[in-house]
């Protein structure tokens, strides 16, 4: 298929509403040069692929396979390299692994990659020591530096996105299609972690029975080319309308407008207002879309986002990742589910554990403990076992790096830990022990 860069096609309708978390770009000619220079870029993805991915959730609204969505909270430009890439990719297949093998499901598999660099802020401002600047809102659009040069929003830095996220995209692509992620390589994924850690050893017992069936199934005259790749698609947070306006084209097939800067892009907690620009420009792409629900949300407002974003009730295109904090699962989750069920849409439910589980520590670390993590994806299946609907998947923050940002998990960190490797440019992502814990014991939940 191909996409042009028609601006007049489709409607464009979000242009005209409030959007809120915008940088104050100081230069807006500079901003509109940007743009009309990003709308000549060549897609990222094709419209096709977003196609699969909707057809891929289908079958998890249906009930009959589990999204794994995982990465950083934000992607950085100095961290584009070989080997961040690889681990974070290598910590998902693994989490694949685990939940295909010990969850006996099929897995889709969907990297919060490529394209994460922009952050909703609750402040737009930061304070240090009396000197007031414009909070970090991600590489996309300012440094993490606390400095009036690096905090001044940049629209080069639009550009940078884009660059960044093609190149990491073009290596996920290598890495899924080029031999690495051969199921064949379950033991080669673990080489470097397995006599370090508790899960890394419960992982190598699992590959060891993926090996043994894949010999049986060799045996026996069969070596499905299915076992040689890994479909895997990429996502992030439309936050920056100027950036995804400008990555929107027609789908020369359909006339369809589509997101060609990630697979599938949700819309955030902060910026998912009923009648604002982000909402609105989701309910014009043809891309699966996610939308975050926090604790305040009311099962009117999840009718009407259903409404606007799924409006033919189509299994795949809507997906509500559900972010209620661990001790409010189990109360706010049971009515919207309720509700959205009653409607009659089959919407993709998800559980984001992380961000309704932050707290900071004594230590002024922002972080979360790995047990509420475990708790809200328990109180997740539970609510849903409850209304006999499906829970679709996890949405979680990690990285393939030894990092210290969550405390507990089975190689335990603890909060006197947290400064030995505490990397995270916004939120506190599991590491990849603590993503592998996470993956089988929400394997077990599955299985029960
Ligand atoms: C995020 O996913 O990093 C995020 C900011 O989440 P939320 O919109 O749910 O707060
Ligand atoms: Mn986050």
């Amino acid at each position: 298929m191909s996409v042009n860069a028609n601006p007049d096609a489709g409607a464009r309708t979000w242009r005209d509403l409030p959007a809120a978390q915008q940088p104050d770009w100081p230069d807006q000619e500079a901003l509109r040069e940007t743009v009309a220079e990003l709308e000549s870029y060549p897609p990222l993805v094709f419209a096709g692929e977003c196609d699969q991915l909707r057809s891929r959730l289908g079958a998890v609204a249906r009930g009959e396979a589990f999204l794994l969505q995982g990465g950083d909270c934000a992607e950085a430009f100095d961290q584009v390299s070989a080997e961040h890439i690889r681990n974070k990719l290598k910590t998902l297949l693994q989490m694949g692994a685990v939940l295909t093998y010990a969850g006996s499901v099929p897995v889709v598999k969907v990297g919060r990659i490529a394209g994460q660099y922009s952050k909703p802020r609750s402040k737009p401002t930061e304070t240090r020591d009396g000197v007031t600047l414009p909070s970090y809102r991600g590489d996309s659009v300012n440094g993490f530096e606390f400095t009036e040069a690096a905090r001044m929003p940049d629209p080069e830095r639009l550009k940078r996105m884009y660059q960044a996220s093609a190149s990491t995209l073009n290596l996920v692509r290598a890495f899924t299609t080029g031999g690495y992620a051969d199921l064949r390589q379950v033991h080669a994924w673990n080489q470097d972690f397995v006599k370090r850690s508790p899960s890394g050893q419960r992982y190598e017992a699992l590959a060891r029975e993926i090996d043994q069936a894949l010999k049986f199934m060799h045996a026996c005259g069969t070596d499905p080319e299915e076992l040689k790749t890994v479909e895997f698609f990429a996502s992030h947070e439309a936050l920056l309308l100027d950036y995804e306006s400008a990555m929107t084209r027609t789908d020369s097939r359909s006339g369809k407008l589509y997101d060609v800067s990630g697979h599938m892009v949700w819309i955030g907690e902060r910026t998912r207002q009923l009648d604002g620009a982000h909402i609105e420009f989701a309910s014009q792409v043809r891309n699966p879309v996610g939308v975050k629900l926090g604790p305040s949300t009311t099962p009117e407002e999840a009718l009407t986002l259903i409404d606007k974003l799924d409006p033919d009730r189509e299994p795949g295109r809507l997906t509500f990742i559900t972010r209620m904090g661990a001790g409010t699962v189990r109360d706010r989750l049971p009515t919207l589910v309720e509700k959205v069920t009653a409607s009659g849409a089959q919407v993709v439910w998800v559980c984001d554990p992380m961000h309704g589980n932050t707290f900071e520590a004594a230590s002024g670390h922002k972080t979360r403990r790995f047990d509420d993590v475990l708790d809200e994806v328990k109180g997740f299946f539970e609510v849903h076992k409850g209304a006999g609907t499906h829970p679709g998947g996890i949405h979680v923050e990690l990285t393939g790096d030894d990092v210290t940002e969550c405390v507990g998990g089975g190689d335990e960190i603890f909060v006197g830990d947290l400064h030995q490797r505490y990397e995270t440019a916004c939120d506190p992502r599991l590491n990849r022990s603590q993503s592998l814990d996470l993956a089988f014991l929400v394997a077990e939940m599955y299985r029960d």
